[in-house]
């Protein structure tokens, strides 16, 4: 950072009053300040629209209450959650709640420090070697949050001489990630192998290249084609990193994501994930079987000056990351309630994403009919997510569902019944698939 010099003071005919080592002109006029909030005024503006349009602030809206992992009242009105990214239903899991309780009546509610300044708890130890093993992969970092893994380990990775590649459809931890590091940053088009290919055949044997991409991404629930990126990535001698925050406990026989259920576990030097989706709390990881993963302890910003997560956390996500690995039940509901809403909006004309996941994006022709479709949703009693450009891939205004192991078939026909609404209302504007 730029050191900034203090100015001299201005002379005055008042006493200059010194406060420790500052020079004060008491009683002098205040000088202006020039705007410092004008640059962020189209965005209220853009934003008091949508708060117009839709009658309610589709970014502070209230929970009044949570009645279960996929209920509760907003507005008064008991909705069906449809956009909580709780894909197993695990923020309940009776087992989680009682291993976190009891972490916390013996620990305290919170570290009040990070594991570089105040040590690591034993709860933080054991975690990351559980999800070792959970991955059978060598090495494990916790980190606070998803976000602060990909910021707190691709920052750490990617020094000034390397190059990092990631896929244009990345998540903004990714992209802050990147700002964060010093290495060059290319972005290749959305899963497109051979756009990625081009750019690391231009780029010398010698530089460091890591190749980032999502197992299943966020916001329109495709998958990543992992074999073929990976075919690229050994062509040109790059790294490869897996953020699968969408896709533990969501794919693959023990839950791990698409790097086991393509059986591409080994061809991936790194996967980042975190607990606030399926494992339904919050923390974050990076796993790999680079032993000198353990220097990022010592490398990586948001590794060393945040606090580590609380013990009650932690206990929380190890019993339900168990839950993920032994009982597939879970995902086999999972996966029938996302045949059933998947193929039912399909049914109804809706342009549903290319791939069938938990994740089902519908592109609205424009971000005035997705506004009122997200509020026609709301007043049948479904919360979607709402996502807006400039926050969505290629700009495009989407009603973004996401599915749970939790719902039940009464609550999803309520959601089709609901789409069905949207749908008349934007006839004739929506690219039927
Ligand atoms: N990666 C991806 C692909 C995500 O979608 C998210 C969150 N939406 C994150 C990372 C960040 O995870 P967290 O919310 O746990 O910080």
């Amino acid at each position: 950072m730029k050191p900034i010099s203090s100015p001299a003071p201005e002379s005055s005919t008042e006493s200059a009053v010194s406060l420790n080592g500052v020079t004060a002109q008491a009683h002098a006029a205040p000088v202006a300040k020039p705007d410092i909030f004008a640059k962020l005024r189209p965005l209220r503006n853009r934003h008091a629209h949508i708060v117009e349009t839709l009658g309610i602030d589709p970014v502070g809206m209230r929970i009044e209450r949570l009645d279960s992992p996929t209920e509760a009242w907003i507005e008064g009105r008991r909705c069906t959650l449809m956009g909580s990214n709780n894909y197993l239903g695990l923020t309940f899991n009776p087992a989680a709640i009682a291993a976190a309780d009891e972490a916390l009546h013996a620990s305290g509610t919170g570290t009040t420090g990070s594991r570089a300044a105040n040590g690591s708890y034993a709860y933080h130890q054991r975690l990351e070697s559980q999800l070792a093993e959970f991955y059978a992969c060598k090495r494990a970092i916790l980190f606070t949050t998803g976000y602060q893994a990909n910021v707190g380990f691709i920052s750490a990775i990617a020094g000034k001489d390397d190059v990092v590649l990631i896929d244009s459809d990345s998540h903004a931890s990714i992209y802050d990630g990147c700002k964060l590091g010093e290495a060059t940053v290319y972005h290749f088009r959305h899963n497109d192998p051979e756009d990625l290919a081009r750019r690391l055949a231009r780029l010398p044997a010698s530089v460091n290249k890591l190749v980032i991409v999502e197992g299943i991404y966020s916001m329109l629930g495709d998958y990543c084609p992992l074999k073929e990126i990976v075919a690229v990535a050994r062509r040109y001698g790059a790294y490869i990193l897996v953020d699968e925050a969408h896709a533990l406990g969501v794919l693959g026989e023990t839950g791990r994501g698409l790097t086991q259920q393509t059986g591409l576990g080994a061809e991936v030097d790194f996967i980042v994930g975190t607990f606030s989706k399926s494992v339904g709390t919050i923390g974050g990881f990076c796993v790999s079987n680079h032993d000198e993963l353990e220097t990022v302890r010592i490398a990586s910003r948001p590794y060393c000056f945040t606090a580590s997560l609380p013990p009650s956390v932690v206990a929380s996500a190890s019993v339900s990351l168990e839950r993920i690995r032994t009982d597939p039940s879970l995902r086999q509901k999972l996966w029938a309630n996302t045949d059933f809403l998947y193929d039912g909006l399909r049914a109804l004309g809706l342009p549903v994403g290319p791939d069938k996941s938990p994740v089902i994006g519908l592109i609205m022709p424009d971000a005035e009919s997705a506004l009122r479709g997200w509020r026609t949703l709301l007043d049948a009693g479904v919360y979607v997510n709402l996502a807006l450009p400039p926050a969505t891939p290629r700009n495009v205004a989407l009603l973004r569902c996401s599915l749970t192991a939790a719902h039940s078939r009464a609550q999803l026909e309520v959601v089709l019944a609901a789409f069905e609404r949207v749908r008349d209302q934007t006839a004739g504007l929506l690219a039927v698939q």
